[in-house]
């Protein structure tokens, strides 16, 4: 490393001599997307999917129909629309999903499980739970406290454009503050910290 050039995470003489938070925090995200990507291959694996496959799976399981379109499914995983587009075609051909026209847009098409696919991604909407449970064990505050953190990490990579449009509160037209709290003005109510949404059904981006 020159003297100039940025320190990387992943150094352990950077991690700990002196000991750096910062670079330790993100050497443990890396691990823990490291254990998710693994969770996730085997359980694709073993049904005979690819990973990207069985992630188009779970998301039409738990999505409304307007969002489960190719190219909404290639923003959201970061992949070009030829990739996905091979996902989707390899998963129409073992009949787990089906394309329908889009009525205001003969050219788009929506993507829904067959009855099949609405069973296979309801078995493997599971592949996560190793993490569930050691993050359920964690004290009531703790859980609280990474919970804040993680969120707003994911508003701040937002912003920077790291990462898409997050359907989370902070990008929403419906968030708003009021004396000492979170507010949500579409749902009317109070959003304590706990209640604040990752992923909302009800969730409109704010238009810049
Ligand atoms: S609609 Fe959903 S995302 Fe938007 S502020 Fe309300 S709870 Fe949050």
């Amino acid at each position: 490393m020159t003297a100039d050039s940025p320190a990387s995470p992943f150094d352990p003489h950077q991690q700990n001599n002196p000991p750096d938070l910062d670079h330790k925090i993100v050497a443990a995200l890396e691990r823990l997307t490291g254990v998710f990507r693994h969770l996730l291959w085997e359980e694709a694996t073993q049904r005979g999917l690819s990973p990207l496959q069985l992630q188009v799976l779970v998301f039409l399981r738990f999505h409304p129909a307007g969002q489960c379109t190719a190219s909404y499914l290639a923003r959201e995983y970061h992949v070009s629309r030829a990739t996905i587009s091979d996902a989707v075609k390899a998963l129409t051909q073992k009949t787990l999903v089906s394309r329908h026209p889009d009525p205001a847009d003969q050219r788009s098409h929506f993507l829904a499980l067959t009855p099949a696919g609405a069973q296979l991604a309801e078995q493997t909407s599971r592949f996560a739970e190793p993490l569930i449970r050691p993050v359920a064990s964690l004290p009531a505050r703790q859980k609280l406290s990474l919970y804040l953190n993680l969120f707003t990490l994911l508003h701040q990579l937002q912003q920077a454009g790291t990462i898409p449009v997050q359907r989370m509160c902070f990008t929403c037209r419906h968030y708003g503050r009021q004396p000492g709290q979170h507010y949500c003005h579409l749902l009317d109510i109070p959003l304590e910290s706990f209640r604040l949404r990752l992923d909302c059904p009800e969730h409109e981006a704010i238009s810049w």
